[in-house]
């Protein structure tokens, strides 16, 4: 048995909305500081954030670029078809038609392929379906307007405009975006280090054999997973128990990194102690609980000038804390440009009934297909029911003045 006693150093209580808690959060992660920066390989360069903005190197497109295959013709000669043009040659992808060899002129074509460049004198290609050619005369059974079928050099980008800012998460858009403008290696922040701390007298490593009223550590992985999801990289730390000196250590360890994360020890219990040692270590704290269920007691402060989350231990509450408000603080330790959370819809599947009173993000099940969203929450026993979470692919949002949702209803959804 533990011999820890209650202290005077546990912070004032400072329940808060869900929302105000986001935008606390929010409001702090505008604040940190930008990181070092790294160069990478392209390749490696998926799920990090740019360091450096990337600029248009030229126009986009180069060159008048057609978008079908076909005949760069007069929009004009085509006014009454079908029309008989002469055929002059042809360019095709890769080719670059000299305005001198060949120029588009009155009662003239051109054959041109999709992604080469429109040769002079044409404003305008004919898709080749609408077209018949015999010995250098093409038939064209279609008019087209003006400017149909290409696209006007420097349409999509001017050169030197910018193109991605700094702050940007890359993924495969991105890349495609550096590839095009000639970054093999791209200028990215490092990465956050996250330590993540688990607290309980009963939690166990997994390569242990639990004893009968013990369980395995299983937030310490969850939450690497999701901290590395989030842009950062996570750094275990042993467990800590529930006694204040080791937990002390342990919490003094983890502010070395950019962020602390602890689970467990801040719910009101004899043995919850990670909000009275914080305050031992005169950490400050911005809110102490938040009206959701799960994850009521979330805490959100710093300390030695380091923020820290105390996420409740019950898993599914760990998850759901660590997505409404460590990821954005990850996001923007990160370097990443702060994302305002959004909310999807789905039509509810079956009634729900709930109490009033907090901000609910309950495990449910998303199917349906194309524009068909159906969701329904997942049969669960609370929140330490991992084996319902796993089951779930997103949580519906219920609002805190919500008795009974029917059937039908389109309701906010959280993606996980
Ligand atoms: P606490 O927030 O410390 O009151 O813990 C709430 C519940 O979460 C208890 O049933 C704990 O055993 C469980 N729990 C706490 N920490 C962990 C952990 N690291 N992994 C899995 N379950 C945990
Ligand atoms: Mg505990």
């Amino acid at each position: 048995m533990s011999s820890s006693k209650p202290s005077s150093a546990a912070p004032l209580t400072r329940v808060v909305s869900f929302e105000e808690a986001r935008h606390l959060v929010e409001q702090h992660a505008a604040r940190v500081q930008l990181r070092d920066v790294e160069t990478v390989e392209l390749l490696a360069s998926p799920g990090r954030v740019l360091a450096e903005a990337i600029v248009a190197d030229r126009d986009f497109p180069p060159f008048a670029r057609a978008t079908r295959d076909g005949y760069a013709v007069r929009a004009a000669d085509l006014a009454q078809v079908p029309a008989r043009l002469e055929v002059l040659g042809e360019v095709k992808a890769g080719d670059w038609p000299e305005p001198d060899k060949c120029s588009v002129g009155r009662g003239q074509a051109v054959g041109i392929m999709t992604g080469a460049p429109l040769p002079s004198g044409a404003d305008a290609v004919v898709m080749v379906e609408y077209t018949a050619a015999t010995g250098g005369i093409v038939e064209i059974q279609r008019g087209v307007k003006s400017g149909e079928n290409f696209v006007p050099r420097g349409a999509e980008a001017r050169a030197g405009q910018l193109l991605l800012d700094r702050g940007r998460r890359l993924d495969h858009a991105g890349i495609a975006i550096a590839a095009s403008v000639g970054k093999g290696h791209v200028q990215v922040f490092r990465r956050p280090r996250v330590a993540v701390l688990s607290t309980g007298d009963e939690v166990v490593e997994v390569d242990a054999t639990p004893g009968p009223a013990q369980i395995r550590n299983s937030n310490s992985y969850s939450l690497a997973a999701q901290v590395q999801d989030a842009g950062g990289e996570a750094v275990r730390l042993a467990i800590a128990p529930d006694e204040r000196g080791r937990l002390r250590e342990l919490i003094e360890e983890g502010l070395g990194c950019d962020l602390l994360l602890l689970t467990g020890g801040v719910s009101m219990g004899k043995y919850d102690l990670v909000e009275q040692v914080l305050g031992e270590l005169k950490a400050e704290f911005y809110f102490t609980g938040a009206e959701i269920q799960p994850g009521r007691p979330v805490v959100f402060g710093s300390c030695s000038k380091k923020y820290f989350f105390g996420l409740p231990g019950n898993p599914v509450s760990t998850m759901v804390t660590f997505e409404l408000f460590a990821r954005p603080m990850i996001e923007a330790l990160a370097g990443m440009t702060p994302q305002s959370l959004i909310f999807l819809r789905a039509q509810l599947k079956s009634e729900i009934r709930t109490k009033t009173g907090l901000k609910r993000f309950l495990p449910a099940v998303l199917s349906g297909e194309f524009e068909n969203a159906e969701v329904e929450l997942a049969r669960w026993q609370g929140s330490g029911d991992i084996a319902a979470l796993a089951r779930a692919n997103c949580y519906v949002v219920i609002p805190p003045d919500r008795e009974r949702i029917e059937a039908g209803e389109w309701v906010p959804l959280l993606m996980r």
